[in-house]
């Protein structure tokens, strides 16, 4: 399927079966703000607690926090995001669209490396098992040109930013001919800069209000509770805080359904570590975020390392994880190392010390930090569209969510057979069972079959039947949504087996 159709298949498929709304669509729409659905609040809160688990069940040096969203407002002057909090934004004097400067650039380079991608497949092509990849990437012309391309645009790039030059930024999509991705046009305006905050007022006007502002991230939350959480919980360095909740950003350019929108949700933690530790800490952190990701059971080609090439200011080593949604490869979680620039220049601001005594060596330092950063809604997005799936069948096409079972919104559907003849009942009691442990769904409207798409499409991966047979010797089938496969299994065994599959552990067990 071409991935541009796959893409509006998922986004169709997440508003029929109660994964995403359109927020405010009774009133045309919210640009950019979306609502999650019966089934897709579900999948959420499990994606987040099996993140949540992950990080302060499985890490005894992890805790969770949870801070408001507002906040004093100088905690934002002191973090640099009042000031530098920019994206660069361009429009195309034609199509009268708004782009991201840096984002034009970055999809430019893309192509080009695209165009490397398709030489080595032709070559794979006509060399066979002879092909030897890393020879051909070294040796090329074609390739070679290519590669210089992308370095020397990257160079600029790099240099433009580090200088906060907008103009050499324009220089570049011009030099570039990049053009306008819906006109062709490349009539450009000049780049400006654009904060992304959103701001508001606290307390009435009358009053005397103060602007504040709804947080663009939750890891300051963090930073400045790093003293009440180390004191409280008598936590030795390292250690980490960990927070789910939500970020606002108004974003630019918000076309890509739930992937960037200007109300999201992320799952930040930050580790505090002794100066010096901190890359050390960032291998293991980026090793063991990688591994998070891989144990949802997705291809792990889908999966790449980005190298950030300009390094935000406070920052000495920066990683993204990247995710080949169906519009290619795009950030989900970023990995940082802040050095001790937020806790510093908290220090700086509220004119309180917010330092580590070290018990064992005697000094006293400001803390290094390694973040982890993932947005929520992308992941969602991610498991979303790797789990859908179109299978031919003998007369039919069903449509399938194979998101791994612990995540499912619903564990097990219960389905008697006709609505008379006692199989309700004993389904109601298969339910009242199951109930106390997982979400089921009971469903006796509609043929067997039809039944089975319904849930098949929301991605439960079992079917309970309750039929005739089960009145007489308490036994039913099972049906596994993957295989479509079914066996009769007796009552008194169904919730053993079911919670066993659903249980949030087999995902946890991967990452020992
Ligand atoms: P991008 O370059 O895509 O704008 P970013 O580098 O600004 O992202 P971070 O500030 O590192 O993102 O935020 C951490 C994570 O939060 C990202 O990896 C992403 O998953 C998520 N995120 C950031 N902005 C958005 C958004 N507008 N909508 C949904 N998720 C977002």
């Amino acid at each position: 399927m071409i991935q541009e159709d796959l893409f509006k298949k998922i986004v169709a498929h997440c508003k029929e079966y109660g994964f995403i709304f359109q927020s405010s669509e009774l009133y045309d729409g919210l640009s950019a703000v979306y609502d999650y659905g019966q089934n897709g609040v579900e999948l959420k809160n499990n994606i987040k607690e099996y993140w949540w688990k992950s990080m302060t069940q499985l890490n005894e040096e992890v805790v969770g926090i949870d801070s408001a969203i507002f906040m004093h407002p100088t905690i934002w002057k002191a973090s640099g995001h009042v000031d530098a909090f920019n994206d660069p934004l361009i429009d195309n004097k034609d199509s009268k669209k708004r782009y991201r400067a840096d984002v034009l650039i970055e999809e430019h380079l893309e192509k080009i490396n695209d165009k490397i991608k398709k030489e080595v497949e032709k070559a794979r092509k006509r060399f066979g098992e002879a092909f030897d990849e890393n020879q051909f990437l070294s040796t090329n012309q074609k390739v070679l040109e290519y590669s210089q391309k992308i370095d020397s645009i990257k160079k600029e790039f790099v240099e433009a930013l580090d200088e906060n030059c907008l103009d050499k930024i324009r220089q570049i999509i011009v030099d570039q001919e990049i053009v306008d991705p819906v006109s062709g046009s490349r009539n450009w305006t000049e780049v400006r800069q654009f904060n992304l905050m959103f701001d508001t007022k606290l307390g009435s006007v009358a009053e005397g209000a103060n602007t504040i502002y709804l947080r663009p991230e939750t890891a300051q939350g963090i930073f400045v509770n790093y003293l009440n959480v180390q004191k409280t919980g008598r936590m030795k360095i390292p250690f980490g805080i960990a927070q789910i909740g939500k970020a606002f950003r108004n974003e630019i350019v918000a076309r890509q359904f739930i992937f960037r929108m200007r109300e999201f949700e992320q799952m930040e933690m930050q580790y505090f570590v002794k100066p010096g530790e901190e890359l050390r800490w960032f291998d293991i952190w980026k090793e063991r975020r990688m591994k998070w990701h891989q144990s949802l059971g997705i291809d792990p080609s889908k999966y790449r390392w980005h190298k950030h090439d300009k390094l935000a200011h406070y920052a000495n080593a920066a990683y993204d994880i990247e995710f080949e949604f169906p519009f290619g490869f795009k950030e989900i979680e970023g990995i940082h190392s802040r050095t001790d620039f937020d806790l510093s220049q908290h220090q700086q601001y509220s004119g309180k010390k917010i330092q580590y005594f070290d018990n064992e060596s005697g000094e006293s330092y400001v803390p290094y930090v390694v973040e982890t950063s993932i947005g929520l809604d992308r992941t969602f997005l991610s498991i979303l569209s790797a789990a859908y799936k179109e299978e031919q069948l003998e007369n039919e096409t069903r449509i399938v969510l194979n998101i791994p079972a612990p995540l499912a919104p619903v564990k097990v559907a219960v389905l008697p057979l006709v609505k008379k003849d006692g199989l309700p009942e004993l389904a109601r009691e298969i339910m009242d069972t199951l109930k106390l442990d997982m979400n089921c769904q009971y469903e006796e409207k509609d043929s067997i079959g039809k039944r089975y798409r319904r849930q098949d499409a929301i991605g439960t991966p079992f079917c309970i039947t309750v039929d005739h047979q089960s009145a007489q010797d308490r036994t039913v089938t099972i049906r596994y949504r993957d295989t479509m496969e079914q066996e009769r299994i007796p009552v008194e065994k169904l919730a053993e087996i079911v919670k066993e599959k659903v249980d949030m552990k087999n995902l946890l067990k991967e990452l020992l």
